[in-house]
């Protein structure tokens, strides 16, 4: 059966970017090969807002989470975490695994980080004991996206080196590494990008190289200083996933082509016609009103209509394939993710197909409610400032 992938990673990768893959491989220390990473890397940075080298990993999201940490931080070091759902706590799991001390500043289940307490919680640190502070642009296990320009004015006082997972926010939201003033920021390929999964993109401000440069810490296959050396003679300093980086060059070019404004404009609006075609149907959005992210949305499904067997119908009836949830969620939500090649279309024909679902489940439900709300939030397009 045709399969539809609304998963928040990996996504759909329209075939010109698959069909990348199939071409033959090429020396990685050759010409070539020095363009494709300089067309990538060029590609990359008004993404992440920066001017700053971007250099690439070839690992996936986590790698680059943990080369953030050998890079930057020693065993001993106080970090303030500040988790917003899973990927939060792992990176704050990678943090504790390299013996960091870590504090942690909580955050209720559907909100999004309070800028506010953040300042408060760094303005008691007098002693300035916190050397880093853990962010999560968009926590794809809660649907909840952080606003990441007053979180940056809540830190910037204090000083502490911040590290961004951006693993699922990049790309389809407006991010200003520079600007922002954040320190290190990573993402991966199988999000926003709509690449495959197999790299991981590490960003870092001049202060944050400086870090990097000074510490002592053993590190080897994560160093991001060799990997920003070689980066400067179009390599990596290991064999990197040749064919991904191939399907990764198609990507970002037809990302551009489509144009950074639109197609933060394209995930804003999907996810916005998401929502209210979940709610129309009698989901309960699960992130907050103000917390909403652009790339994945969760929900918990209608009363009487239990999360993993309205899934399961509706992948194996219907070919759509959404996420349930993670950690304590399980069980609980469903994930509907809009990254990747995904057109009007495939929304409003996953929505028609959750309400066939939801027919089959005998769960109360009007046809066609979730469907017009879709289609009145798509054709309604909106400027997206920041
Ligand atoms: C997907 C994701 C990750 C994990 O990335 P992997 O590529 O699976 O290692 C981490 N953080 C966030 C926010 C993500 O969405």
């Amino acid at each position: 059966m045709k399969s539809l992938l609304l998963l928040p990673g990996p996504v759909p990768v329209a075939q010109p970017v698959l069909e990348a893959m199939a071409r033959p491989m090429i020396n990685h220390r050759g010409p070539e090969f020095a363009e494709i990473i300089a067309r990538i890397e060029r590609g990359l940075r008004p993404v992440f807002g920066t001017k700053g080298d971007v250099v690439l990993l070839g690992s996936s999201g986590t790698g680059a989470m943990e080369a953030a940490f050998v890079n930057l931080f020693s065993p001993g070091d106080v970090v303030l975490s500040c988790p917003i759902g899973v990927f939060g706590k792992r990176f704050a799991s990678i943090a504790q695994s390299y013996g960091c001390i870590v504090e942690t500043l909580d955050t209720p289940a559907g909100a999004a980080l309070d800028a506010h307490a953040l300042r408060a919680r760094l303005k008691t640190d007098t002693a300035k004991r916190i050397a880093g502070v853990l962010l999560t642009h968009n926590e794809t296990s809660t649907g909840v996206q952080n606003d990441m320009a007053a979180i940056a004015d809540a830190v910037r006082e204090h000083g502490a080196v911040t590290l961004v997972d951006s693993i699922s926010g990049l790309g389809a939201s407006d991010f200003r590494m520079d600007e922002w003033g954040y320190d290190v920021v990573v993402t991966a390929s199988q999000k926003a990008f709509a690449a495959p999964p197999g790299i991981a993109m590490f960003a870092a401000s001049d202060r944050g190289w400086e870090r990097m440069e000074r510490s002592s810490v053993p590190r080897f296959y994560f160093d991001a200083r060799k990997a920003r050396e070689f980066a400067k003679t179009g390599q990596t300093p290991w064999t990197p996933p040749i064919s991904i980086l191939y399907a990764l060059d198609v990507a970002l070019a037809r990302y551009h082509a489509d144009g950074m404004e639109a197609v933060v404009e394209r995930h804003a609006r999907y996810a916005r016609a998401v929502r209210a075609a979940l709610e129309a149907l009698g989901f309960v959005i699960f992130s907050r009103p103000d917390a909403h992210s652009v790339t994945v949305v969760a929900a918990y499904p209608p009363e009487g209509v239990e999360a993993a067997k309205f899934l399961k119908r509706l992948r194996e009836r219907y070919g759509v394939v959404l996420s349930g949830g993670q950690g304590e969620l399980s069980g609980k939500i469903i994930r509907f993710g809009t990254m990747g090649d995904v057109t009007e279309g495939d929304i409003i024909g996953a929505i028609g197909s959750i309400e066939l679902t939801l027919a089959d489940l005998d769960a109360p439900s009007s046809p066609g409610a979730g469907t017009k709300a879709a289609i009145e939030a798509l054709s309604h397009r909106t400027a997206v400032t920041a």
